[in-house]
């Protein structure tokens, strides 16, 4: 039903309510508030105790605002309550709130108030200010909804109270009995009422956790059914990875695998052996060994007749690919082709020729390029290096003939758990947690000017010695921030004069890059200048140095990029991030980054600092945003939603049981279109 049909709702509201996306009874019933005031404790300055959290209802009687100092001051509001009773609210250094608390008005203020002699005095309570036709709070927990500008909270709160009260029972359940029961969840029309009226914060709770449930159930739902669906529609070449199979790839590696190789090699060979397609996600730090591990899956489709290509994001990460591919594939008949930039068009068009003509079993380039040119004869696996995008993904398209390849995807940048469930729930996880042995841990240390030049000292002795280094940069030229041309002037000029130092960033052309990383990884510079570019792709075992400028201009994954670029050799490494962390938030992300070199444990302390929303901001994966599921917090409904979510599909895997329409309905209206789910069933 259309929201202006509502009881009390105008046509000049539901305009008001159009714009907040309320465009009917339903709308307005799932509209949850964003917070709650909390007014259970109401009480009259006579009944106050001290220390408690309460609420005192009454109007302004004095403001006084004095300064203390520059830009300082006291903001003290004397409020009267009905009884006579007085309290003395005061703010430090908050004079804009004087506005709202002008002569007269009447508030709620809520907050622990402490005797002061002669007065009850709360400090930066919470305000609550209630408009001339509205009744004093009676001991509630009052609902806070977001508003758009000509709509009043308590005209909202209104509203929504009333539409509760109309349509609420009318609702129907969405889930059976006996799966409310088993997972303790409250009633859709109990949990609503509750959540937008809490009765106390224990209700408040239980109703909040029936929807978050629901949400996540929903798109877990989704995920699933889009799963069952690649793999009812799509049939895949069942490569088989024999003993002898086994043992021919293996031995082309000059070393043991790791026991986190060992893993995913095993559940991508599950995967490749079955008729349906494989989904896979590796993870792993940089150098934890994920290249190793497409590598073996690349010949396990090569051994049974198929193609293999890997993709790229950029050209030197699809040169660096090449090269140790060429490396590994040196003592084997494997046939390979590098598509990238600098071909002659001759010698490209003969390469796509035996591709076509399946001379080819390996090709290593960029997406853009083999998405574009490549007409495979026989593709059996593409694996993805995707860096640091993410997400539910349409899959790559290739221009292929016969069945459909297996995909595996490659991300250096690990994702907390949460995340892989939801925005990469239609893919299976194979992570690296161990990196390779022999690997050298990294000194990080934070530093001020003042350590400035001990660092440089310590930087030049380890030059001497042998070593090589990065100084990382911002690129832009901002007041404050040193720039990429200005650090190497002044290292050139100072600490570093005596040492061949090469300056590299991204407005350089790309053949004035390729030199300059060449010189840097025969060992011709010993010192590399550089902007964020140096993240991706470069691979010198024996940089062990790196100064980080600016610190606080980046991202916390990215500085754990970068630090990953000398742990690669049998030297430790040592780093120094200077930073002017007067942010608060950069400041944790900086102490962050020194305390753990474990990508997982960073990837998930930038999850709490930055939040889900931010981090992987789910509109550019294409997924609707949740709505009241909270990532970082409900983690354990995720977990419970998940699971159910599997085993109902296993059940019914289109949603074809009349008593899962609803739920079906549900999956194909939020989540349909996005996640192209088609007409299910
Ligand atoms: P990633 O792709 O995860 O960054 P790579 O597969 O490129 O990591 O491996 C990083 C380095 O470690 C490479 O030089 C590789 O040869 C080496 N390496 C990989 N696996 C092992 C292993 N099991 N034992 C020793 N060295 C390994
Ligand atoms: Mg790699």
């Amino acid at each position: 039903m259309p929201a202006r049909y509502l009881n009390r709702v105008g046509e000049y509201c539901a305009e008001m309510l159009e714009r907040l996306g309320l465009r009917t009874a339903a709308d307005v019933l799932f509209f949850f508030p964003r917070d709650y005031e909390d007014l259970t404790e109401m009480r009259s300055v006579e009944e106050l105790e001290e220390g408690v959290l309460q609420t005192v209802c009454g109007t302004v009687e004095e403001v006084e605002l004095r300064g203390i100092g520059p830009g300082r001051s006291v903001l003290g509001v004397l409020v009267r309550d009905r009884e006579g009773g007085y309290i003395r609210a005061v703010w430090f250094n908050m004079p804009y709130m004087k506005d709202k608390l002008s002569h007269g008005r009447r508030v709620a203020i809520s907050g622990k108030p402490k005797f002061k002699g002669l007065v009850w005095e709360v400090s930066h309570p919470i305000v609550v200010t209630l408009a001339e036709e509205e009744a004093e709070p009676t001991g509630e927990i009052r609902p806070v909804y977001s508003l758009t500008e000509g709509i009043k909270q308590w005209e909202m709160r209104r509203i929504v109270a009333e539409t509760v009260a109309s349509h609420g029972p009318l609702l129907d359940e969405v889930f059976p009995p006996e799966h409310l029961q088993r997972h303790d969840l409250w009633p859709i029309g109990q949990a609503l009422a509750e959540i937008h009226r809490p009765s106390n914060w224990e209700t408040q709770k239980k109703a909040r956790r029936r929807f978050v449930y629901q949400e996540l159930f929903i798109l877990q739902l989704a995920l699933a059914v889009r799963r069952a669906r690649q793999n009812k529609f799509s049939d895949a070449p069942m490569l088989e990875v024999s003993a002898k199979v086994d043992a021919r790839i293996r031995r082309l590696f000059p070393f043991e695998l790791t026991v986190g190789q060992r893993e995913s090699i095993e559940q991508i060979a599950n995967d490749m052996a079955k008729d349906s397609p494989m989904n896979r996600l590796l993870q792993g730090d940089v150098g934890s060994g994920k290249t190793v591990v497409a590598v073996y899956a690349m010949l396990a489709a090569v051994a049974n007749g198929h193609q293999a290509v890997m993709m790229a994001p950029t050209e030197v990460l699809a040169r660096q690919h090449g090269k140790t591919l060429r490396r590994l594939l040196e003592n084997s008949h494997v046939r390979m082709a590098e598509l990238t930039g600098g071909l002659s068009a001759a010698r490209r068009s003969e390469m796509l020729k035996a591709i076509g003509d399946g001379r080819i079993d390996v090709v290593v380039g960029t997406q853009a390029i083999i998405q574009d040119d490549v007409n495979f004869s026989k593709l059996g696996l593409v694996v993805i290096d995707e860096q640091h995008k993410f997400g539910v993904r349409q899959r790559a398209t290739l221009r292929r003939a016969g069945s459909d390849p297996h995909y595996l995807v490659m991300t250096a940048t690990p994702i907390p758990r949460t995340v892989t469930m939801t925005l990469f729930g239609d893919l299976d996880v194979s992570t690296l947690r161990d990196s390779p042995p022999g690997r050298q841990e990294v000194k990080t240390y934070l530093a001020g000017e003042e350590r400035r030049q001990r660092w440089w000292d310590f930087f030049a002795k380890k030059l001497r010695e042998g070593r090589q280094g990065y100084v990382v940069t911002p690129l832009v030229d901002e007041v404050g921030v040193t720039s990429v041309n200005e650090a190497y002037e002044t290292l050139v000029n100072g600490p570093l004069e005596s040492f061949r130092v090469g300056l590299i960033h991204g407005r350089m052309r790309t053949d004035e890059k390729d030199a300059i990383m060449d010189e840097f990884s025969s060992g011709k510079l010993q010192v590399l200048v550089c902007t964020s570019v140096v993240e991706v792709g470069v691979d010198v075992s024996n940089a062990t140095l790196m100064t980080i400028e600016s610190a606080q201009r980046f991202g916390l994954s990215q500085l754990h990029q970068f630090r990953g670029r000398i742990s690669r050799g049998r030297y430790p490494g040592f780093c120094t991030a200077f930073a002017d962390a007067s942010n608060e938030l950069a400041q944790k992300r900086l102490e962050a980054f020194a305390s753990t070199t474990d990508g997982f444990e960073l990837a998930e302390l930038d999850f709490q600092l930055r939040g889900p929303g931010e981090l992987f901001g789910t509109r550019q994966h294409g997924l609707p945003p949740l709505y009241i599921a909270d990532l970082l917090r409900d983690t354990r409904e995720l977990e419970e939603a998940r699971e159910d979510a599997a085993a109902l599909i296993e059940s019914d895997p289109a949603l074809s049981n009349p008593q899962h329409a609803r739920l079906r309905r549900m999956v194909l209206k939020r989540y349909g279109r996005v996640l192209d789910l088609g007409d299910v069933g």
